[in-house]
């Protein structure tokens, strides 16, 4: 099946029938946010993390960019929580990860997404790294978990059919996370206050994955509306990246459909911000509140880049959108 999705991809790639790519909330609306986050710490942080703005920036997407390359890092991104069921699936689901492997098993809760519990386990890390004062570790931590964070605010990274194959409604995935942030970022604002102490990450992390849940039948009716309402050649345009012509919904669609999500992407992209300043100061917090204000950063900027960056291709370890 996955050694058919890649030909498929080569086969549309060449048929013209090409639509981009999704990854999680899109690489651009990564990238922002991680940067908005930065703006909403406590002056005690402010000065480390706005020297390093543009590694955080540019690092949101690290744990994309290995998404299906590195087997057991797909199922970071989301959780499929109607699996579990569709009505109340919270009550259903153990919020702790081992009453919840005791309840439907390891393999289980492994094949449907772990993301609320991967975020707890990165913010502890990163709570660690705070703590042994290693600076590298600490930005590096940071740009991952604001990545963690901000997939567990999208509607799609919630349900089981995260690309509306189920449903007749392919492509939804990249449309909602992806076209419309590029789109209509420039008119949102992101006045989201200042970061506050989570005294309960896990519970903020499960927060996050309910309000996305939410939103689903929203997410779906919309696009189901549009797309009823759209003539077929409106729907599609061309236009150039990285100097190739993309299949991309049109402006039109585009401009309808956010519409109908009557400010939805713009209020998902505002909570991400927030909750990520918020686990990025909870972590410093409960590492003692370390004088980050003189660190200074080693990195060198590898973390697998060229290697990753060089390849777009699938290894068909994680699932297709
Ligand atoms: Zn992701």
């Amino acid at each position: 099946m996955k050694f058919i999705g890649k030909y498929l991809g080569i086969f549309l790639l060449f048929s013209g029938l090409w639509i981009e790519d999704a990854k999680s909330w899109g690489f651009f609306a990564h990238q922002q946010i991680n940067k908005m986050a930065v703006f909403c710490l406590p002056v005690e942080m402010f000065g480390f993390y706005k020297t390093n703005i543009e590694y955080l920036s540019t690092h949101a997407v690290d744990p994309d960019k290995r998404r299906y390359l590195v087997p057991g890092e797909d199922i970071k991104h989301y959780i499929d929580i109607d699996h579990y069921e569709r009505a109340l699936p919270f009550d259903t689901l153990p919020s702790q990860y081992q009453e919840a492997i005791a309840k439907f098993s390891k393999d289980t809760l492994l094949s449907y997404g772990i993301v609320p519990w991967n975020i707890q386990w990165v913010l502890r890390k990163l709570s660690d790294a705070f703590a042994r004062h290693e600076v590298d570790k600490v930005l590096k931590l940071s740009a991952e978990l604001g990545h963690y964070v901000g997939d567990a605010h999208v509607p799609l990274h919630s349900t089981e059919n995260y690309n509306g194959q189920l449903t007749g409604q392919h492509g939804i995935h990249g449309f909602f996370e992806s076209r419309l942030p590029e789109l209509f970022f420039d008119s949102y604002t992101f006045f989201v206050g200042k970061a506050i102490y989570l005294n309960n990450p896990l519970q903020s992390a499960w927060s996050a994955v309910s309000g996305s849940y939410y939103y689903v039948p929203l997410v779906f009716a919309a696009e189901k509306m549009v797309q009823k309402a759209t003539p077929e050649n409106q729907k599609y345009a061309y236009e150039q990246k990285n100097n190739m012509p993309i299949k991309v919904y049109s402006r039109k669609i585009s401009n309808d459909y956010h519409a109908q999500l009557n400010g939805l992407v713009e209020q998902r992209m505002q909570a991400s911000v927030l909750a990520v300043a918020s686990f990025w100061y909870t972590a410093w917090v409960d590492a003692g509140q370390p004088d980050i204000s003189n660190w200074q950063v080693n990195i060198t900027p590898v973390f697998m880049e060229d290697s990753l960056q060089n390849s777009t291709e699938k290894k068909g370890l994680g699932r297709e959108e």
